[in-house]
């Protein structure tokens, strides 16, 4: 589904992608773990097109969508993002902040979005806040409701961007158990996170960025629990 292949981004005169090689197949969980500012926000960003790369290309389903003639738009369209903090419009109610883009981008009818969205949003417990403004909302709600917004669409590619780290820590689990659901669904899904339990838990593999380079990509269980490069066991020993 995703191939980053050999790229470089400097803003200005420091560089923070250095080569990234990264390839993420269909229904794939990858988790991106690795120091703050080793670039993972940044590879993220370029994967949606929020920026463009300074060298190396983006394949989205045999597409160089790093070409700079691609459509910031039209890739945008088939990638769903979450960030850290709320997504959410605070002047739209929640069902409306859900139904927005597949019936601005996408076209689809309002009753058909409503639909869609009110099912979704029931599936996670949240259908009684849909006329609700996102300030009614809890924030692991919100997030929960922000990563509905996201799927809504059927997204070729999920990116999600530390969804949890602005979470007070009782609300962490509903969002994670969202994210197993979308794994067990089917969603192919690029995240970036500071949490190991949950990376070793969902990812299929993870990627570990050290200044802008994949250092080390496998299964969890060799990352975590057999790291081959001495930089991963230092980063490792440094988590609690
Ligand atoms: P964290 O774990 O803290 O989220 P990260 O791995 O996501 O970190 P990035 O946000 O990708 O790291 O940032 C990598 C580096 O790029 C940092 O040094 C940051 O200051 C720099 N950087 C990111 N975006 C910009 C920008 N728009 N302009 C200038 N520098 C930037
Ligand atoms: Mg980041």
């Amino acid at each position: 589904v995703l191939r980053v292949d050999d790229v470089y981004k400097s803003f200005g005169s420091v560089p923070v992608l250095r080569g990234i090689d990264l390839v993420v197949h269909q229904h794939e969980v990858v988790a991106l773990i690795g120091a703050s500012g080793s670039g993972k926000s940044t590879l993220l960003r370029v994967i949606n097109l929020l920026e463009r790369v300074d060298d190396g290309q983006v394949w989205l389903t045999g597409r160089d969508i790093s070409d700079p003639r691609a459509n910031g738009d039209a890739v945008r369209a088939r990638i769903g993002v979450v960030f850290q903090q709320f997504n959410l419009f605070p002047h739209l109610s929640v069902l409306d902040n859900v139904t927005l883009a597949s019936r601005i981008v996408h076209r689809v009818p309002r009753r058909t979005a409503e639909a869609r969205g009110l099912e979704l949003l029931d599936q996670i417990g949240l259908s009684a806040k849909a006329r609700d403004f996102p300030d009614r909302l809890s924030g692991g709600q919100q997030q929960r409701a922000a990563i509905v917004r996201a799927i809504m669409t059927d997204p070729e590619l999920l990116l999600l961007d530390e969804v949890t780290s602005a979470l007070d820590p009782e609300l962490v689990g509903e969002v994670l158990d969202l994210v197993r659901q979308l794994k067990q669904s089917g969603t192919t899904i690029v995240m970036a996170t500071h949490e190991m339990g949950f990376a070793r838990d969902v990812a299929d593999r993870v990627a570990f960025i050290d200044a802008g380079r994949v250092l080390e990509f496998g299964p969890p269980e060799q990352v975590f629990d057999a790291p081959r490069e001495p930089r991963t066991r230092a980063f490792l020993a440094r988590i609690p």
